[in-house]
């Protein structure tokens, strides 16, 4: 079961770490598809760019030419001034000779103020250059002070008829700052920069950022390495030399460094024609910002569904250790009272009994006559009583004590009270408690219990030497009921002997050892009616074991339904054959005993021996206590009215001593009281004897009963019975119990 609760959470793991690859994939493709995209956007731009800069310095060349061959023809510079008029990029026109001096500008400018652009430092590279050209030429970037703009001043060589060159016709194009050469700004945003760089000297024409002062970008060049490293990364990436790379007109992408640390993804393309390179990079750092953005909601789906997941788990994983602590629960503790069950006494005793373990006692509970609750009332009652009567032990124990249900209506306490007096006094305690009524479905009824305790170490070092110590003493307590037995070692002698009678007792039948004495019964004419069969038991090591003694332990062994078979059949067998010797008919009672009469098939094994002897002419009657009306009342009639109805003749032994009420005597079908001998012992000199025998008498002649004396020893007492209408005797006075010849002999010399 721990398996199941460790496979949960490696379940979750596993979904977790599946769940953390599929994060990965999907951010993966999300950061090559962002990376796709922007480098998309920047190749376009970089096509549109060129595509707009190449066509913008085209019609300006073509400007510039026309321009030129016109003021070469007329040598008029007002036209300069109309064209300037349409062309609200050209800040102003200029035609200067091969000497670098101006010979005509447009009428914004004051041609005597302008510099010789062959000597002037700034110019003189790109004018030179210009003459070797047949193509435009872009000057360096600057600020034009007379107009208040920066520019890109753009020449062309201008030939006459025969291709001399003749002079240069100049223009500056003006540009918004670092802004915009274009109507438009092209520029993806902050975090990307158009250039136009020079190829001859890396001097920055252009850039499509506000960010930087102009003049630090155009005046200088671009730091040496940047374009290198671009140039560098790109033929590298396409293995083609700069100057193949130079001729392909493709749009090249790279990522580089810059000087500061920078990551920036270049695309990069060459104007072959106006020796430019165009050029757009984007900010790695803003492609991770975006990509970031998109991560951080993944993690946050990620996160939250793993919550998810997490708290359902949980779930499972608790569901689980709950259903795992119930079986558990379960499997030691008894479903009706929630106590501690015997499984975990077994279990959990190493925690009680270990080497230099304290001293502790154990005690044994046993309720005395749960049996008649449940019979009487019904199980629901008895779990109801159980229930109640475990809370109310539970209730008087100390904490460090343990309290178990051993079964049925046994429980057991561990506890490390120790000291005898205290034991006894708690004891006491706890059936006093015991005692106190139970009030269940509106009924009220009190029930009491035994308790016998043994301790540890003293009494066994073993679970089952104390169970065996503790149930001795039990068995000790239950002679008094409701009484407590601390176990002394005398105790253990009669719990042997007890051991020796019932391992006697097992094969007192093979060895004969069990024989039947019968004792006559007299009516008041003194004539002998009948006789009672008594068992007797006579062992070669015990000697003769009075049937009081070992009946009851034949019936707590189990061994009672052989002896009783002996006891009917012999009986049975011995007194046809006496009747058939002597050719008298007398009536034969029985002692059952009320476990006897409960055995399941009882009557039916009586009738068959009845029906085995061949027995019609012999009378019988059966002797039962009391007693057997503790017991389930509804089963016990039936059986009594079919064996009255069978002829067998019923009387009610030891009358008196029990507690029958006179409406349950009125529905029985009795024919005889048998007035128990403890009365007649002292019928002579105590009067509530008297009273007593009087009554039973009286009730006997109240339902037209016979009512029987037994134990009758003395003349006196007869004498006395008789008086009290008493009209059958038995006893001593008459005969002991006899043996088979000695009936025999006694009904002979008796006999008329
Ligand atoms: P019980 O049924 O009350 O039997 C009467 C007992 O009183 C017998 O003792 C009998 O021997 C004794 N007794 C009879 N008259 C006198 C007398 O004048 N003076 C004295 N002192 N005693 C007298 P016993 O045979 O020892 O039986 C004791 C009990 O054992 C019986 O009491 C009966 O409950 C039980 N028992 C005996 N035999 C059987 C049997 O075969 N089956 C069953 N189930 N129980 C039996
Ligand atoms: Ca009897
Ligand atoms: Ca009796």
């Amino acid at each position: 079961m721990a398996i199941l609760q460790k496979n949960i959470w490696m379940l979750f793991y596993i979904l977790l770490a599946g769940a953390f690859i599929f994060l990965g994939i999907v951010s993966y493709t999300k950061w090559t598809s962002i990376t796709k995209e922007y480098i998309t956007d920047q190749t376009n731009l970089v096509k549109l760019a060129s595509n707009a800069t190449h066509t913008l310095l085209l019609s300006q060349e073509m400007t510039l030419n026309i321009l030129g061959d016109q003021i070469l023809k007329d040598k008029d510079p007002r036209i300069m001034d109309d064209l300037l008029a349409l062309n609200p990029s050209i800040v102003a026109f200029g035609f200067a000779d091969i000497e670098g001096n101006y010979l005509h500008v447009s009428s914004n400018f004051n041609k005597t103020k302008l510099p010789n652009l062959r000597q002037l430092a700034a110019t003189k590279d790109s004018f030179e250059y210009t003459m070797t050209q047949q193509k435009m030429v872009l000057g360096r970037t600057y600020f034009i002070a007379a107009s208040g703009r920066w520019g890109i001043p753009i020449r062309k060589s201008i030939f006459d008829k025969d291709g001399k060159l003749i002079g240069v016709m100049t223009a500056g194009l003006a540009i918004e700052g670092a802004y915009k050469i274009f109507t438009e700004n092209i520029s993806l945003g902050d975090y990307n920069k158009v250039m136009l760089i020079r190829d001859r000297d890396h001097f920055v024409q252009f850039e499509s950022s506000n960010q930087e002062s102009p003049k630090k970008l155009y005046e200088e060049p671009l730091s040496d390495n940047f374009l290198n490293a671009v140039l560098e990364g790109v033929r590298q990436k396409y293995h083609l030399s700069i100057q193949a790379l130079k001729e392909k007109p493709t749009i090249y992408e790279v990522e580089i460094t810059h000087s500061d640390g920078k990551h920036v993804q270049v695309s990069i393309k060459y104007d072959s024609r106006y020796e430019l390179w165009v050029l757009s990079e984007i900010d790695c750092a803003h492609i991770n910002d975006d990509f970031i953005e998109s991560f951080l909601w993944y993690i946050l789906v990620f996160i939250s569904m793993h919550m998810v997941l997490f708290f359902l788990f949980k779930m499972i994983a608790n569901a689980e250790s709950k259903r795992r602590k119930d079986l558990i629960f379960q499997a030691t503790h008894d479903e009706l009272t929630q106590l501690f069950n015997r499984a975990y006494l077994h279990q959990h005793m190493n925690h009680w009994i270990y080497e230099g373990a304290p001293p502790f006692s154990l005690y044994y509970l046993d309720m005395d006559h749960f049996k008649n609750v449940n019979d009487s009332f019904g199980h629901q009652f008895g779990d109801i009583l159980l229930i109640e009567f475990a809370r109310r032990i539970s209730s008087l124990v100390r904490k460090d004590s343990i309290v178990i249900r051993q079964g049925g209506d046994e429980f057991i306490i561990l506890s490390y009270r120790i000291d005898n007096d205290e034991l006894l006094a708690h004891s006491q305690m706890l059936l006093q408690e015991i005692a106190k009524p139970y009030t269940i479905n509106q009924f009220n009824f009190v029930i009491g219990a035994s308790i016998g305790i043994a301790k540890y170490p003293e009494h066994g070092n073993t679970l089952d030497m104390l169970l065996r110590a503790a149930d001795i003493a039990m068995y000790e307590a239950k002679k008094y009921k409701n009484s407590v037995r601390l176990f002394a070692p005398s105790m253990q002698e009669g719990y042997l002997n007890r051991m020796n009678v019932e391992n006697e007792l097992r094969t007192a039948l093979d060895k004969h050892e069990l024989y039947m004495v019968y004792q006559p019964q007299i009516d008041g004419s003194g004539k002998s009616y009948g006789v009672e069969a008594l068992v007797r038991w006579q062992n070669e090591t015990l000697g003769l074991i009075p049937p009081d003694q070992f009946i009851p332990i034949a019936e707590a062994s189990g061994f009672m339904p052989q002896l009783g078979q002996f006891i009917i059949s012999t009986t049975l067998k011995e007194m046809k054959a006496l009747q058939i010797e002597l050719g008298v008919s007398f009536q034969t009672s029985l002692n059952i005993s009320v476990k006897q009469f409960m055995e399941t098939d009882f009557l039916e094994n009586l009738i068959s021996q009845i029906k085995h002897i061949k027995l019609e002419r012999v009378s019988l009657c059966l002797e039962i206590t009391e007693s057997l009306f503790i017991e389930d009342i509804e089963y016990i009639l039936p059986l009594l009215q079919k064996v009255h109805d069978m002829g067998i003749h019923i009387s009610m032994d030891d009358f008196g001593t029990g507690y029958s009420s006179l409406s349950i005597l009125r529905k029985l079908p009795i024919d005889e009281l048998k007035i128990d001998k403890s009365f007649v012992d002292t019928i002579l000199d105590d009067i509530t004897a008297q009273k007593m025998i009087q009554n039973i008498i009286s009730i006997g002649k109240n339902l037209e009963l016979y009512v029987l004396a037994e134990g009758v020893e003395t003349q006196e007492q007869e004498r006395i019975l008789k008086e009290f209408g008493c009209d059958r005797f038995q006893g001593y006075f008459y005969a002991k119990p006899l043996t088979y010849d000695a009936l025999k002999a006694f009904l002979t010399s008796k006999a008329p």
